[in-house]
């Protein structure tokens, strides 16, 4: 598979009607019996979060996990939203686990095509200040949820030659990186760079070793990591790949997350 040479200097690709994908979303929710959380975040803009609980009627004794997945916090990132959706109509989540979903984080940067929201603020650098209304309304409604067994966050990087994936593990628990990597290596091509933004990368796996502490801006992941769970993933689709192949990317990374908790579960 070849990239499409679309982008330069930014994402040049298929933009996506948010407030669209917004609406199916909560149609799906509604369906399926989630929980569906307004996030007032200012006058004119709320975020959707949706919860749901698992069945404790099946295995109860064998503990369930908490299992936290949110995207759309780019707004030039469309297949992280596109492949959330998709899994919420598919409607196939493991019974065993709880589940809280962020459909999207930055509905105002989407229909501008970009990064930042629509004051020109990259909402994925303010979690540690937290200067932003949505961020404020984000964090707000995470300390009111539980602590999560693992987080995904789902992303795209316009110029990477393939998927990757940032861990986040400071206790060094068994990784499901390889499995990821793996799973998505059969939909979409893994970013084989020794190097990606930066940072040392191995077949598609980035490994940051730094004290969020150290960093004056915070993303997500680090908010997550320092507050609400011990296990973070960022997964990075690649957007310079047709969209079909980022949201089967983004969408395989996660059903191999929710597989694994099922064998686990399974085999307890
Ligand atoms: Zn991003």
């Amino acid at each position: 598979m070849q990239r499409l040479g679309k982008n330069h200097g930014s994402y040049l690709g298929e933009t996506i009607d948010v407030h669209q994908v917004l609406r199916d979303d909560v149609e799906a929710a509604r369906k399926f019996g989630w929980q569906i959380d307004e996030l007032p975040a200012s006058e004119r803009l709320d975020l959707l979060a949706f919860r749901r609980q698992a069945d404790k009627t099946r295995n109860a004794k064998l503990g369930t996990r908490n299992i936290y997945i949110s995207t759309g916090i780019h707004g030039d990132e469309p297949a992280g939203p596109l492949a959330v959706r998709q899994l919420l109509q598919e409607n196939q989540w493991p019974a065993e686990a709880h589940f809280w979903v962020c459909p999207c984080l930055t509905p105002t940067g989407f229909p501008l095509n970009r990064r930042e929201n629509a004051e020109g603020q990259d909402l994925n650098r303010d979690y540690r200040h937290r200067e932003t209304a949505e961020i404020r309304a984000h964090v707000s409604w995470l300390k009111q949820q539980p602590n999560f067994d693992v987080t995904l966050c789902l992303h795209e990087d316009w110029e990477s030659h393939g998927f990757y994936l940032y861990e986040l593990n400071p206790d060094q628990r068994p990784s499901l990186a390889p499995e990821i990597i793996e799973q998505v290596s059969t939909v979409c091509p893994i970013d084989p760079s020794p190097v990606i933004e930066e940072r040392e990368a191995h077949g598609g796996i980035i490994n940051p070793n730094l004290d969020p502490n150290s960093r004056p801006r915070w993303p997500e992941a680090f908010f997550l990591i320092q507050n609400k769970t011990r296990l973070s993933y960022t997964l990075e689709a690649p957007s310079d790949f047709p969209l079909a192949t980022r949201v089967a990317a983004l969408g395989t990374a996660v059903r191999t997350v929710l597989e694994k908790f099922k064998k686990e579960q399974n085999a307890g």
